[in-house]
């Protein structure tokens, strides 16, 4: 049986097996003991760093992986800052030409914008973790391609791994495909919380996108509002 994690719109299918009329709770408790389970869709945990515990050393490994061509026109690896032991992930694209001159995520002007809408919902941006889709500049800005993407989300599997946030916020529609389900429409997700291996899970529309159009603004306020009330919320934070 695969051990691959479905994407999310699966899981609201009825599926072969499963009686749905029984509590699904006490029938995986009768089954046999499950088996770990990636957390994103279409990722196998044995090419997810499956030997590295620590946060550090994957970093490390990111810096010198050479995994995909990108690291051949990038200036710098971007793997992610903010604090390891956050209860909230935010998860972009890609770098961008700022980001790969600084070496930090989201320090160009979505990123000036970013602040301010943490700021605003009453998040800190050193009291969460940010990483990207992807830890290498794409020329150009491109989208990364789908093998780099493949590639590149054993990190950030690893990462959700090592760091347990109770929060992920994917920032734009690639985000929600690599996280929430490949399947996935930014304009259809964002705004919902989705929950998966207790993580709660909320897509909105990527800064660069509310740059470029004015008429994001209220919908990704009202998603930060809700991402702030279930963060407040949190017992542990
Ligand atoms: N856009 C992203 O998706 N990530 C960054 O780090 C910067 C801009």
């Amino acid at each position: 049986m695969s051990n691959e994690q479905p994407g999310l719109f699966d899981e609201l299918k009825p599926k072969p097996g499963i009686d749905h009329n029984v509590d699904q709770k006490s029938q995986r408790q009768r089954s046999t003991p499950e088996k770990l389970v990636p957390f994103l869709p279409g990722v196998k945990l044995d090419e997810a760093w499956p030997e590295v515990s620590n946060y550090e050393v994957l970093k490390e490994t990111a810096l010198q992986c050479r995994g995909c061509g990108l690291r051949t026109t990038c200036q710098q690896v971007v793997f992610g800052e903010g604090d390891t032991g956050s209860r909230v992930m935010l998860i972009g694209e890609g770098p961008g030409r700022d980001e790969d001159i600084k070496g930090r995520p989201f320090v160009g002007r979505a990123g000036q914008l970013l602040d301010r809408i943490l700021l605003a919902a009453e998040l800190q941006r050193e009291k969460t973790y940010i990483t990207n889709v992807v830890k290498c500049r794409p020329p150009g800005n491109r989208l990364p391609h789908p093998d780099e993407i493949r590639q590149c989300r054993n990190f950030l599997e690893k990462q959700i791994r090592l760091i347990k946030p109770a929060i992920i916020v994917c920032l734009g529609a690639l985000a929600s495909q690599v996280v929430i389900d490949p399947r996935a429409r930014i304009s259809k997700v964002r705004g919902q919380w989705f929950k998966r291996q207790n993580i709660k899970i909320m897509a909105t529309y990527h800064p660069a996108a509310l740059l470029r159009n004015e008429s994001y603004k209220r919908p990704v306020w009202e998603d930060f509002k809700r991402i702030r009330d279930e963060y407040q919320n949190l017992s542990d934070r």
